[in-house]
C-alpha cells in the first residue's frame, strides 16, 4: 500500500510561513531519513494561447491521434488570450493517462502551433515510514536550521570585521588561508587610503518610546493564531515572508515601522514587551 503526498510548494509556504527554498530543503532532509521519497510533478493546469485554429491543429493528425486532440480541443476553452484545457474532465471521459496529453501539449509547444504556460507545480511524494515522533523530528530541524542561521550571520560580522581591518586587506586574506603574506601591498583600500569605518546608524529614538500591542494589533487582528516574536519582529522590520503574502499585511501601516533598527534589538524588545 502506497501513501501519496500532493505538495504545493507555494501554498504549503505560505501555511507554514517558510520561504520556498528552505521548504525544499527540509523535504530533501525528510528524504534522507527515509520518511519521504519524491516521486514525481505535474502540473494541475495548463493553458496556452493559439497560434493557428484548432481545426488546423487538428487536421495535421490521423485516426485515434486526430481523436485525441479532437477531445483536447472539445475540453477547451479561450478566454480573451489564453485557452484552457480542462484536463481532469478530459481524462474522465477520454481514458488516457495524464502524461499522453501532456505530451501532445509540449509537442503542440515546440511545433509553435501553441504557446503553452503551465500553472502551479504539484510535487508527489510517497510517505515510505510514518514511524517517526513529529514533535522530536521538528526540534532537531529547527535546531539544525538555527545553527544555519547562527553561522550565516557570524560570516556577515567577520566580513564586516575584515572590510574595517586597520591591516592591509591582502595580508589579511593570505593570513584567512593561512599564508604569511606580506605586510603592505601597496594597493588595496586600507594601504591606499587606510582604515574604513562603516558609518554608524542614525541616532534613533529608543525602542522603549514605542507601545509593541499597539504597533502590531493590526497585523494581530488578522491573523487567526498568536503570532510570535519572530514573525512579529519581521512584521516591523519589514522582512518578507511567506505569510505575509496574506491578508494585505505588507499596506499595514506599521509594516518595516522599525527598518532602521537592528533585528536583534527589535527581537528582544518584543519579546520582553510581550510577556
Ligand atoms: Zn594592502
Amino acid at each position: 500500500l502506497t501513501h501519496l503526498w500532493e505538495v504545493k510548494a507555494y501554498t504549503l509556504s505560505i501555511e507554514t510561513n517558510i520561504r520556498i527554498l528552505p521548504l525544499k530543503t527540509l523535504l530533501v532532509y525528510l528524504e534522507l531519513k527515509g520518511i519521504i521519497k519524491s516521486m514525481y510533478t505535474y502540473f494541475e493546469e495548463y493553458s496556452f494561447k493559439l497560434f493557428h485554429e484548432p481545426e488546423e491543429i487538428i487536421r495535421r493528425f490521423k485516426g485515434e491521434r486526430r481523436q485525441l486532440v479532437q477531445a483536447m480541443f472539445d475540453h477547451s476553452e479561450t478566454k480573451k488570450v489564453w485557452t484552457n484545457i480542462d484536463i481532469e474532465g478530459l481524462l474522465s471521459d477520454y481514458h488516457v493517462p495524464r502524461a499522453r496529453v501532456v505530451k501532445a501539449l509540449e509537442y503542440f509547444d515546440q511545433q509553435e502551433w501553441i504557446e503553452l504556460k503551465t500553472g502551479q507545480a504539484v510535487d508527489v511524494y510517497n510517505i515510505r515510514s510514518n514511524n517517526f515522533d513529529v514533535d522530536q523530528l521538528a526540534v532537531q530541524l529547527l535546531e539544525i536550521y538555527q545553527q544555519k542561521e547562527k553561522r550565516e550571520v557570524q560570516r556577515i560580522h567577520q566580513m564586516v570585521r575584515f572590510f574595517e581591518s586597520k591591516n592591509c586587506l591582502s595580508r589579511n586574506l593570505s593570513l584567512y588561508f593561512g599564508e604569511k603574506g606580506i605586510e603592505r601591498c601597496g594597493h588595496c583600500s586600507v594601504c591606499a587610503a587606510g582604515k574604513a569605518t562603516i558609518p554608524p546608524s542614525k541616532p534613533l529614538p529608543p525602542l522603549s518610546t514605542y507601545n509593541v500591542s499597539e504597533l502590531t494589533s493590526g497585523i494581530s487582528e488578522v491573523s487567526e493564531s498568536t503570532l510570535s516574536a519572530a514573525v512579529l519582529t519581521k512584521f516591523l522590520c519589514g522582512i518578507s515572508s511567506p505569510m505575509f503574502m496574506k491578508r494585505k499585511i505588507k499596506q499595514l501601516p506599521e509594516y518595516g515601522m522599525l527598518e532602521d533598527y537592528p533585528y536583534r534589538e527589535v527581537e528582544a524588545w518584543v519579546k520582553k514587551e510581550s510577556q
